[in-house]
């Protein structure tokens, strides 16, 4: 569609806005039209039997989808995107697309917990033995590797407490050999980590989160480099995923405006993170662009900006204290997901949900995501907070 060729010098950004576009392929309009499809003629016998038509059936992708894959593909810089319902529909037909009975994988241990319960439940029913790793090992997973390890599944940083996966001592601990190494990517963004510049062979995205960027839909990508891309899309088609045309405008019209919403959540978010570890209820803030986190160096060097989601480890309170602290916030919502442009908190207790590590939190965890507001606004909403959390807690 696009000509991603002479377009790749260009920012990033510039290409943001013009990659996965064709106006003259419809009449001029900016935007492709949002095509609802099931049914495509064919207009000859031979065309039905060659197989050589563009669009074939609804499901298999329409000039919408495309589009939108080709951004993804080219933000993230893989062979293709595919697109799916979910960013946990990315995950589990990514397992399902590259493993097999008999094979071993690795999986993080600080792995999206939807991810882990598939890992766990599902796919260790078809055979698949699953391990899960110290988010923490860089090199020393070359010691967990077998001679049937097929695949090691990094999420990087890791949800909710946000441990920095070294991805190239990961990557060449493979020492040559097959293994596919998958990473979610949903926190970075397509913009802020190339995955595949790091050694991953599928970067997933929940596009629910920034590239949709309004919490008013869902959807997941994922993005194979050219080794991976034949068993990405051929699984994922068969398995029958495909995204609704309503879900995939709305991640066109978002991912348009990425760049300019991304740089706001950083800023905010460095905002609210630094003011949050200056404050004496505060034990820990787990947030890998503040130079206080462990993982602050790979940060540096292998992703380019930092999204809004961030943990926070608060000293001991009681229970009181805290339903004062969340239930008080006006600005906060409390609720799963993340990547609009309102700010959320949720409370989180990771350890029902670990194996390979322990989880040793000096008080209740708390995650947050910043949106657009502005960061003295939200500011103020959280210094309201501590103050009916230290009446409540009294
Ligand atoms: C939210 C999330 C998912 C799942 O995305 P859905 O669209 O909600 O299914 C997967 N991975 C990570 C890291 C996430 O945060």
């Amino acid at each position: 569609m696009s000509k991603p060729s002479d377009e790749t010098k260009h920012d990033r950004k510039t290409r943001l806005a013009h990659a996965g576009r064709d106006p003259w392929r419809f009449d001029g309009f900016v935007n492709p039209p949002v095509y609802r499809g099931s049914t495509v003629l064919f207009p000859t016998l031979d065309a039905i039997e060659s197989g050589n038509q563009r669009y074939v059936y609804g499901r298999r992708g329409t000039p919408t989808v495309e589009a939108l894959e080709e951004i993804v593909a080219e933000m993230e810089g893989g062979a293709r995107t595919v697109l799916v319902p979910s960013g946990l529909a990315a995950v589990t037909s990514t397992l399902l697309a590259l493993t097999k009975a008999g094979d071993h994988i690795l999986v993080s241990d600080s792995v999206y917990k939807p991810t882990r319960l598939f890992a766990s439940g599902m796919l260790s029913r078809f055979g698949v033995t699953v391990e899960y790793y110290d988010p923490l090992i860089a090199g020393g997973i070359a010691s967990l590797i077998r001679d049937n390890t097929s695949m090691i599944y990094c999420e990087s940083p890791g949800s909710q407490t946000f441990e920095m996966q070294d991805l190239p001592a990961i990557s060449e601990a493979r020492g040559g050999r097959d293994i596919w190494l998958v990473v979610d990517n949903t926190w970075a963004s397509p913009l802020y980590c190339n995955p595949f510049r790091l050694g991953a062979d599928v970067s997933i995205q929940a596009g629910t989160k920034y590239v949709v960027g309004h919490a008013d839909a869902l959807l997941g990508t994922v993005t194979a480099n050219e080794r991976a891309r034949l068993p990405v899309v051929k699984g994922i088609q068969d398995a029958g995923h495909c995204a609704g045309s309503e879900e995939v405008f709305l991640g066109l019209r978002g991912i348009r405006t990425l760049a300019v919403r991304l740089e706001r959540h950083w800023r905010s978010g460095i905002t609210v993170a630094s003011w949050l570890e200056t404050r004496p209820e505060v034990a820990r803030v787990l947030h890998p662009a503040l130079p206080s986190h462990p993982g602050h160096a790979i940060w540096k060097r292998d992703f380019t900006g930092a999204s809004s989601l961030f943990s926070v480890v608060l000293k001991p309170v009681p229970r009181e204290g805290l339903r004062a602290f969340v239930e008080s916030l006006k600005l906060f919502g409390m609720g799963f997901s993340w990547g609009g442009f309102e700010s959320l908190v949720v409370p989180f207790d990771p350890r029902s949900h670990r194996s390979a590590t322990a989880w040793d939190a000096e008080g209740p965890c708390l995650r947050f995501h910043i949106g657009l507001e502005e960061a003295e606004d939200l500011l103020r909403d959280l210094e309201r907070g501590f103050s009916a959390m230290a009446r409540a807690a009294t």
